[in-house]
């Protein structure tokens, strides 16, 4: 079987989450709440979006500021090439050093007119991930920067042979790890990976993993970003639209049995789109043996 993680040599598993910035004085309290219930797990580090269109550059960029000061986590931040020159782009990279920012999540990001529709540079702009990639390395060789990958291929590509060229160039450019695109089916992503492992392909490729706290919200944001939504995903949650506290449980069996099924087939690392809230990614972490202070047992 393909060695998933060459670079991870541990048995114990890492784990990193992603957060988003606030836009309200109340999803601000939630967003620190999750982080102060979260931090004692020690991820291997935790990464904040970037609005659409760069929307949140001052927020993800507060946010990030905020948790290097005040918290002892190691921040990603996500920047998009979308709608900016790549001079707008290299001061935000230079305000992230300055601040003391090591890691970078690089992404092209969605058309401004919508997903599905074309994609069309800023005239001025970084044309693609991989360009972002390389002029962040370029500029900054201490800053580490993940990519985005597709299990099941990016939806604007013909096949995976050419989504697996976009991640090789993003590599190339000096990409050391990339998060998957969430995906509920294990198998979408073994068979990927055995792609880009027959590539030559050895970075580290995180799952992405999404607890869903509200299964319909959650199915029509991840559809439309082109993650399939198995139909015995669906029948679980079924009738339970009404009933948030068993559509909770449900959920956590649900990923529960994701997470360690990955793990029982030698995944390492897994990264959790905690949607700003802590119960669910707290309890799975706990599945995997991390417990608070950094102490680990082994699941
Ligand atoms: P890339 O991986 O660079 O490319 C995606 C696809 O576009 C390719 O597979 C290919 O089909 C096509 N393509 C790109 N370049 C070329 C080329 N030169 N020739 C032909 N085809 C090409 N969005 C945000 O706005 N903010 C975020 O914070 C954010 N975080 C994300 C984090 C992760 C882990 C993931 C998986 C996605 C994230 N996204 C985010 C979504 C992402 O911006 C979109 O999926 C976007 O459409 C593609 O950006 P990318 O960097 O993944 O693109």
């Amino acid at each position: 079987m393909t060695e998933i993680n060459p670079a991870t040599p541990t048995k114990l598993p890492n784990i990193s989450f992603e957060f988003f910035p606030p836009k309200t004085e109340e999803m601000d309290r939630t967003l620190w709440e999750t982080i102060e219930r979260l931090a004692p797990l020690a991820p291997s580090f935790v990464s904040v979006t970037y609005g659409a269109g760069g929307s949140t550059r001052e927020r993800t960029h507060a946010t990030i500021v905020r948790l290097l000061k005040e918290t002892s986590l190691i921040p990603a931040a996500h920047l998009t090439c979308v709608g900016a020159p790549k001079s707008e782009i290299d001061d935000v990279v230079t305000r992230y050093h300055e601040a003391g920012v090591r890691h970078i999540v690089a992404l092209r990001g969605d058309p401004t007119t919508g997903i599905g529709t074309e994609y069309i540079p800023h005239p001025d702009g970084y044309k693609t991930s991989a360009d972002l990639v390389a002029s962040i390395r370029k500029r900054y060789s201490d800053i580490d920067v993940t990519v985005s990958a597709y299990p099941e291929k990016h939806p604007e590509s013909a096949d995976f042979d050419a989504d697996i060229d976009v991640l090789a160039a993003k590599v190339d450019a000096g990409a050391t790890r990339a998060i998957t695109q969430v995906f509920f089916d294990n198998d979408l992503y073994f068979r990927y990976l055995d792609k880009v492992r027959a590539r030559g392909i050895d970075i580290p490729v995180l799952p992405g993993i999404m607890p869903m706290h509200n299964f319909k919200q959650a199915r029509s944001f991840v559809t439309r970003a082109g993650t399939t939504v198995p139909d015995w995903l669906a029948a679980k949650f079924d009738g339970l639209d009404d009933d948030a506290e068993t559509r909770k449980l449900v959920a956590a069996t649900v990923v529960a049995g994701q997470v360690q099924k990955l793990a029982k087939h030698g995944v390492s690392d897994f990264h959790f789109y905690t949607m700003n809230r802590a119960d669910l990614v707290f309890a799975i972490s706990h599945l995997l043996g991390f417990r608070p202070n950094g102490a680990r047992k082994a699941a």
